[in-house]
């Protein structure tokens, strides 16, 4: 496209036998409709939406292609006649938008949830519960049959192709490295009896299909584990898929078992591009690189090099279904980013509830989150800009309502402020700016360094909501005035000076984002620079060693400070931070020698430091700082007086309640209080 600042993302791709309107794929993510029949509708609805924001190719979740490759009891599945018409929705609702969308066929083999597990060896995953059992000669052959099957019934759906997913440690990433596979027979043992599987699926579906059918192939391009693929044995794989006639190579970072951040918020943008491209003289069907391409610019960028004809992404479109009409329509600063945290897409299918977006509340429910134009437009005032605020003032304008939005501080934000000084947090920078130019294009009357008192707020607005957001808790222990305590918004927000050895009270997100931010080596943040990251987590981007792991442990942070986090419960520090990316933390830190301690408790504050009982031990921790990060009070100093003064008036956010808030629950609390107002 001439004249656009992503010619490359926006240039169509010509199959032959169809047209791909654009390089943008929305890559496969599991948002958990898939496995309801009841839930197909919405499931509709949310790819459809998808389309209509110019997706130029969409993957769904994983579906099995059987009984035993269940992800989990009951999940997606395509393998009788009957499950056809839950999927012509899916498909019908793409196309009415002009869309284009493939299925993708996922046989989870020993990733399995459920106890019918099947795999090339018994060798049970360090993630799963379930021991497999090992496939008999026959039942390898059934499951080729399963796929070529599921492929052949997709077809009927209406799917336009179908990714075969042989990546991220699934049952075809365990036929291909002998630490699962440790068959004798023709489909283990030497590489090329490994790599049959996947090669036979390919064949024998495209076979079945004949040549119009998309079949992209999802090849891990990079284990990383411990007797992952060699390179040599990436490529032989890629040419072998090729020669079997898959019409593009999609590209798998890291088994899920993989002890390496592949997809979260501290990996930087496309950091792993390098390996699409390193594969890329190797073949000439199309490749598509993928992790970590949020933004236009970075897809641009990526298919500027040359490595890859598409680009994957999965989270950004949950972000912002119109991300690519954004980009095509020179509206790039209004992509309502996605800043990698899980936590409301994956963190949520973990805990078996249907995946949405953090940023964008409503994603997969398209149905029930409803932005309706309002019938009346009133004045309403929204006092406080943190997210909470921000969410709702912008739906409220969005929806035609006059909004005001009062904030005390200089700056848009509140507690995002100091999450994105963090290092691994930058994103959150994106997400205000988002905000920022969401509220200049919609009108939204800011008022920045502004206090919002009853009897302006009674005078002028007909609602009023509250998002005055919380203050950090100061809980009752001795010695707490001493000048060497301060809290977490001292530390983050005005820099206040921190000591060398340093004891934090409270290990929640917040003394999490504090001990990262302490311990941080110095120089670039590895969130910030792809070689870092592979430096700082052990990977090879020389590709010498089986897997891309580097032979010597990772070099970590610089310890230049001795740090504490502490907490009372016994349960394991971290417990409570997203189950994708709690582990990332806890050995983050570990690796920088941040003590952790759980089943403290505090006795008093003084010149010596912290005096503390732990195990039933009295000990000191000679801190020079303590910081304390102790969870926060509700603020709502502003909702007696206005109950006074008959203001309708709504809570939202910390202001509402307190605990366990995160930026998850105050942007929905928001956005949908917005929605009704
Ligand atoms: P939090 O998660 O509620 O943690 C508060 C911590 O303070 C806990 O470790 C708690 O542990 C301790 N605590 C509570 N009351 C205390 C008291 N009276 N005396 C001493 N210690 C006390 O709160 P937060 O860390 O401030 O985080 C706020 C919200 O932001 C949370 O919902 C969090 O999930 C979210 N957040 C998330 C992330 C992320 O990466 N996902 C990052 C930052 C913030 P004990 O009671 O065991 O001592
Ligand atoms: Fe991205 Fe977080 Fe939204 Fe998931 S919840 S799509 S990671 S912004």
């Amino acid at each position: 496209m001439t004249g656009s600042p992503f010619p490359r993302l926006l240039e169509p791709l010509d199959l032959g036998w169809v047209r791909l309107r654009n390089r943008a794929l929305m890559g496969s993510m599991h948002t958990g409709l898939e496995d309801r029949e009841a839930d197909y509708p919405r499931l509709a609805a949310y790819f459809a939406e998808r389309a209509r924001g110019g997706a130029g190719l969409i993957v769904t979740g994983g579906i099995s292609p059987n009984v035993v490759g269940w992800l989990g009891p009951f999940s997606g599945k395509l393998s009788s006649r009957r499950e056809l018409p839950r999927h012509r929705l899916v498909t019908e609702a793409v196309h009415a938008e002009g869309g284009h969308i493939c299925m993708q066929i996922l046989h989870a083999g020993r990733y399995a949830h459920h106890p019918l597990s099947v795999a090339p060896s018994a060798v049970k995953a360090p993630i799963t519960r379930f021991r497999p059992r090992a496939l008999s000669a026959r039942g390898v052959e059934r499951q080729i049959d399963a796929f070529v099957r599921a492929a052949t019934l997709a077809r009927e759906a209406g799917y336009d192709g179908v990714e075969v997913m042989g990546s991220e440690g699934y049952l075809i990433n365990q036929f291909l490295v002998t630490r699962t596979n440790r068959r004798e027979d023709e489909w283990g043992g030497a590489y090329a009896n490994r790599m049959r599987f996947p090669i036979e699926i390919v064949r024998r579906t495209r076979a079945a299909l004949g040549p119009d059918f998309i079949v992209i192939y999802r090849l891990s391009m990079l284990d990383l584990v411990d007797g992952g693929s060699t390179w040599p044995e990436v490529v032989e794989l890629a040419k072998g898929i090729e020669a079997a006639g898959a019409t593009l190579i999609n590209t798998g970072i890291g088994w899920h078992e993989a002890r390496i951040p592949t997809i979260a918020t501290m990996v930087p943008r496309a950091a792993f591009a390098w390996v699409t491209e390193k594969l890329a003289p190797e073949v000439r069907v199309p490749l598509i690189a993928t992790n970590r391409i949020n933004d236009p610019a970075v897809a641009e960028a990526v298919l500027a090099k040359g490595g890859a004809a598409m680009v994957s992404m999965a989270r950004p479109f949950l972000a912002d279904a119109d991300f690519v009409n954004k980009a095509a329509a020179g509206r790039a600063d209004e992509i309502n980013v996605c800043i990698a945290c899980n936590q409301a897409c994956l963190d949520q299918i973990f805990e078996r509830e249907t995946a949405s977006c953090l940023v964008n509340p409503r994603a997969a429910r398209e149905q029930e989150l409803v932005y309706r134009r309002a019938a009346q437009r009133r004045r309403i005032a929204v006092v406080g800009a943190g997210p909470a605020g921000l969410a709702a003032a912008t739906v409220l304008a969005e929806r035609g309502h006059a909004v005001t939005l009062f904030e005390r501080a200089g700056a848009i934000g509140g507690q995002f402020n100091m999450a994105k000084r963090v290092p691994g947090k930058e994103e959150f920078h994106a997400t205000l700016a988002y905000f920022a130019r969401r509220l200049d294009v919609l009108g939204v009357d800011l008022r920045l360094e502004t206090e919002a008192t009853p009897e302006v707020l009674a005078g002028s607005y007909e609602e009023v909501v509250l998002a005055t957001g919380v203050s950090p808790r100061r809980p009752p222990i001795p010695g707490l005035e001493h000048p060497k305590v301060v809290s977490y918004v001292d530390v983050l927000l005005k820099d206040a000076p921190v000591g060398r050895t340093v004891a934090i009270i409270g290990a929640g997100g917040i003394g999490f984002d504090v001990a990262e931010f302490l311990t941080a080596p110095p120089g670039t943040p590895a969130s910030l620079d792809a070689a870092v990251f592979a430096r700082e987590w052990g990977i090879d981007r020389d590709f010498r060693n089986a897997g891309g792991l580097l032979p010597t442990p990772p070099a970590h942070g610089a310890g230049a400070r001795e740090v504490w986090l502490l907490q009372r419960k016994e349960t394991k520090l971290g417990e409570g931070l997203g189950k994708t990316t709690g582990w990332v933390h806890r050995l983050d830190l570990k690796k920088r020698g941040v003590r952790m301690v759980a089943g403290a408790s505090y006795e008093r504050i003084d010149d010596a430091g912290l005096h503390v009982t732990f195990a039933g031990r009295p000990s000191v921790i000679p801190a020079d700082t303590v910081i304390i990060c102790a969870g926060q009070e509700p603020l709502r100093a502003l909702a007696a007086p206005l109950a006074t003064l008959n203001v309708p008036t709504h809570l939202i956010g910390g202001a509402d309640v307190a605990a366990e808030l995160d930026a998850k629950r105050a942007i929905r609390q928001g956005a949908e209080l917005a929605a009704r107002l």
